[in-house]
């Protein structure tokens, strides 16, 4: 039998051990950090924005796996997405881990669907949401670094 959630696994696994888009953007037109206090991780979302599009997505830092893997696969969604699509994918994100997800359309958020597990468990929704609360403020140009409490 093909095992959806083992799949889940390796893929939260493969991000956290080889993060992709990890390392500071140079020449970022937007940066900003997000702070995790109950698990401690602290990420920066850099971001180069074309007009409306999302031309380079970057992040550092460090924290648990769920943050990590959240946030790589978060980069590989985002990047050369215009910001009206970012928001969209932010909005179903937010909604596969904070609820029980009926609504939503599991072909677009494809390889994010790895995350879902968390919304079984509360504090690691916080460490799975950081880095897109941190891009969404960073997107509408905050300056001020994003905690998550
Ligand atoms: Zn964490």
């Amino acid at each position: 039998m093909f095992d959806l959630k083992d799949l889940y696994q390796e893929v939260i696994v493969d991000h956290n051990r080889s993060p992709r888009n990890f390392g500071k953007l140079e020449n970022a037109d937007r940066s900003l950090e997000g702070y995790n206090p109950l698990c401690g991780d602290r990420l920066t979302v850099y971001l180069k924005l074309d007009g409306d599009q999302i031309t380079d997505i970057r992040f550092d830092g460090s924290g648990c796996a769920i943050s990590i893997a959240s946030a790589s696969l978060m980069t590989e969604a985002m990047k050369d997405k215009t910001i009206a699509e970012a928001r969209l994918i932010f909005n179903n994100f937010h909604e596969l881990v904070t609820t029980d997800g009926t609504d939503i359309d599991h072909d677009k958020l494809g390889k994010l669907m790895a995350i879902a597990g968390v919304r079984d468990y509360p504090t690691r929704v916080k460490c799975a949401t950081l880095c897109w609360h941190t891009l969404h403020s960073a997107i509408a140009g905050e300056q001020t670094s994003v905690s998550t409490e």
